[in-house]
């Protein structure tokens, strides 16, 4: 038979109080220490009727609801999880609804959770747009481009590049644009897994750290009213506990404040990003952008070209349709947010530009394809006729077979950029991508 917590606690004092009476404890008494230590075990009662979940997230499975006032034995900390034994069943519980429970612990006994504080990882911070690739040089494929200012975790060192984590992939940067951000080492009161009371910060704006639910009311058992995209602002309304009423999109309603956080009004505004010309060539990739006001339209000369080419490639039985063009800013928002949001962001990064990394956004971006075609994102007669031919009419195909590593973007053979005959034929005749072309990264 299990002995109740008030039972165990009861011995572990009795211990206790036997050993002080006695100096000398005989050695078998002092290897029998488990069951101090057990009267230590930290003990949390609910605070409200509590989903057990098999993972830590409102996005796993409900095991069981822990009834309000219950005692749950504490395992470890994952977040602001906790995961927890209660009945015979090992789950997470969030731990805004679990209280530390009064048990008068040895003074003198460590908790386990303070001999668990682990070393401290090493951070390191982006200062530039920042290509992650597969491996320690500009040679390797780029798998993601890590924004400005975002924090990476140091793994290794590789020469001039670190192997770092972000965002769950692990690659390799240049370690030129980054710099050691690493916080002091944690003290151990806070590797106790005893909750903090986050003071509910005043009025100001937050951003969604995940894509959150908005709730009719402060807890998971009300109604979802909509999710709200990660890294979206919300306008703080008022505190319940740890859930903020807040504005979004026009509604009201309540959403957990763990994954929110404030948006800095004080902060500096991001430093203005200003187009960049090499030899007074407009160049836009995901290094270099453009400003979300650049907003010149479809470039008048380009269009010209287009329905030159257009009707030279007509003689050839081909019919060329320009299927996107000039993109804005916004535009390009919308678009490459849906693309994250269907393929993940990686999977999007190869294809699709961030908004102010478009080449469309300068209006010298023509995406070409057959009339007509079912898929206009394919290589086609239509296509294989402009990489012969584009040039004499002052396009260059951006995104050739085979320089995803330069150019970040996987072949696309529908995608012209307007450079004028004499460039266009010069890049043409190179064999080189753009970026080659001008000497740039
Ligand atoms: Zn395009």
């Amino acid at each position: 038979m299990k002995l109740s917590s008030t039972r165990k606690v009861v011995w572990a004092l009795v211990v206790i109080l036997f050993s002080l009476f006695i100096a000398e404890l005989p050695l078998g008494l002092h290897s029998d220490s488990s069951s101090i230590v057990e009267a230590s075990k930290v003990d949390y009662h609910t605070t409200s009727n509590l989903n057990l979940r098999s993972g830590a997230s409102t996005k796993h499975k409900i095991l069981l609801t822990i009834p309000k006032g219950k005692k749950v034995d504490y395992l470890s900390k994952s977040g602001s999880w906790f995961k927890v034994k209660y009945n015979g069943k090992t789950g997470f519980v969030s731990s805004s609804y679990v209280k530390k429970a009064a048990v008068p612990a040895p003074s003198k006994t460590k908790t386990p959770a303070a001999k668990a504080a682990t070393p401290n990882k090493v951070e390191y911070q982006t200062t530039t747009n920042l290509n992650l690739r597969a491996g320690a040089s500009t040679k390797h494929k780029v798998l993601l481009t890590i924004p400005k200012g975002r924090k990476v975790d140091y793994v290794s060192k590789s020469g001039t590049w670190f192997k770092v984590k972000y965002s769950g992939k692990t690659g390799f940067v240049s370690s030129s644009y980054v710099k050691n951000v690493t916080a002091a080492a944690p003290s151990k009161a806070k590797a106790q897994p005893a909750p903090t009371k986050t003071a509910p910060t005043p009025k100001g704006e937050y951003q969604t750290t995940s894509n959150l639910n908005m709730r009719a009311g402060g807890s998971t058992k009300h109604k979802i009213l909509l999710t709200i995209p990660k890294g979206k602002k919300v306008e703080y309304v008022s505190a319940t506990g740890s859930w903020f009423q807040i504005k979004y999109s026009g509604k009201t309603g309540f959403v957990s404040s763990k994954y929110l956080t404030k948006v800095n009004a004080a902060a500096k505004p991001a430093p203005e990003v200003k187009p960049t010309h090499i030899n007074g060539v407009l160049l836009v990739n995901k290094a270099h952008g453009l400003p979300s006001h650049y907003a010149p339209g479809e470039n008048k000369e380009a269009r010209a070209a287009f329905n030159q080419m257009a009707a030279a490639s007509n003689k050839d039985g081909i019919k060329l349709t320009a299927f996107s063009t000039y993109r804005s800013y916004d535009y390009q928002k919308t678009l490459y947010t849906n693309y994250v949001k269907k393929d993940g962001q990686a999977a999007a990064d190869r294809y699709s530009a961030k908004p102010g990394h478009s080449e469309h956004q300068t209006g010298l971006a023509f995406d070409i394809s057959q009339t007509g075609a079912k898929n206009p994102f394919a290589e086609s007669k239509a296509t294989k006729w402009m990489e012969t031919n584009a040039h004499t009419y002052g396009f260059i195909v951006r995104y050739p077979k085979g320089k995803e590593h330069i150019t970040g973007y996987m072949y696309e053979p529908w995608h012209l950029r307007y450079l004028g005959v004499d460039l266009a034929t010069k890049v043409y005749n190179s064999g080189k991508t753009l970026e080659e072309y001008l000497g740039v990264k």
